[in-house]
């Protein structure tokens, strides 16, 4: 029932050495990440060239292969240097235990991974695990989250469906992602702990060449810029002119607000960035301060 996918062979992707420099980056090929990680990209300008059903792509806009694999066979390949870096869930990362390095968090793929038991059960706490049978696809986290807590329980490791494991008796206990936890209830299970906080992450290969560094981090400058801009949005708004001083005292933007006259004498308008931490309040404050015709744009990049 539960069959493993295939291993893609190394000699299928790796496309001999390189000679000048370049950065080859591990994405799924298909899935919950694909998505986020091809629009990251392309959101640093790096388009890739048609990746319809292909195992690689190049892109013409920056050096850089694209491969594109199973999720969990992403830090195998960034460990061996076959991918210089990948994109990968912080769930897989750990329980596979390779040795890369996180470079960045991305923002995008969150979930936790969770403890569930039938709704009808009783939770008296992580001690109330031991003695049962647990069924997971990440066995290495939950044996490690056993020892950690030194509670005995019989690891079954499945790698699909594994929230159907206590409706058939191959289980007592589940451990598996949840986002909305929808599909948890769904199946009669309920939430109990949450043994990871997990998000999609930039890793690289430990040995990376000087120029592939310096290529890292140019992305990586580009990236920054990127998620930047997502917090923050451009707002604009006519202000009167005897009120000013007062919006401007509000707003924090990059340097300061720009302020420019109107056509009608006695208003401005007032430029300025606000992020998305105290933007409500703000434009609740602008307001009750005479700010008029609020304007909020999203912003696509933010170099400081
Ligand atoms: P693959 O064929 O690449 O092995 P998969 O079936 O293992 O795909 P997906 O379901 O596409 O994986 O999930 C990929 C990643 O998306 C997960 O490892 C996790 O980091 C993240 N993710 C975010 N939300 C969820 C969720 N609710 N359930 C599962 N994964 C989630
Ligand atoms: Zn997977």
């Amino acid at each position: 029932m539960m069959q493993e996918k295939k291993y893609t062979p190394l000699s299928e992707i790796s496309g001999g050495n390189a000679t000048t420099a370049k950065l080859r980056i591990a994405i799924q090929k298909s899935g919950r990440l694909y998505d986020d990680s091809v629009k990251l990209l392309n959101e640093c300008g790096i388009e890739l060239r048609n990746v319809k059903d292909r195992l690689k792509t190049e892109s013409d806009t920056f050096p850089m292969e694209v491969f594109f694999l199973r999720d969990d066979d992403i830090p195998q390949y960034v460990e061996d240097g076959v991918a210089d870096i990948g994109i990968v869930g912080e769930n897989v990362l750990f329980e596979k235990n390779k040795q890369a390095t996180i470079v960045e968090k991305l923002g995008f793929g969150k979930c936790r991974l969770s403890i569930a038991i039938p709704k009808a059960d009783v939770y008296s706490g992580i001690k109330s695990l031991d003695g049962k049978r647990i069924a997971t696809s990440y066995p290495f986290l939950v044996q490690q989250f056993l020892n950690t807590n030194n509670i005995q329980g019989e690891v079954h490791e499945i790698s699909g469906s594994v929230e159907i494991a206590p409706g058939i008796g191959l289980a007592d206990v589940v451990v598996d992602l949840v986002s909305s936890g929808s599909t948890l209830f769904m199946n009669g299970l309920k939430e109990v702990e949450t043994i990871l906080q997990s998000q999609s992450v930039l890793i690289k290969n430990n040995k990376l060449n000087k120029e592939q560094e310096l290529l890292l981090d140019k992305l990586l400058f580009r990236i920054k810029a990127v998620k930047k801009a997502k917090r923050n949005k451009y707002i604009l708004m006519n202000a009167p002119n005897d009120r000013l001083k007062e919006i401007i005292a509000l707003l924090p933007g990059m340097k300061s607000p720009t302020v420019l006259p109107l056509a009608e004498s006695g208003w401005s308008s007032v430029h300025s960035v606000l992020n998305e931490d105290e933007f409500w309040e703000k434009i609740e404050q602008l307001k009750a301060a005479g700010a008029e015709g609020i304007l909020v744009v999203p912003i696509e990049k933010m170099v400081m």
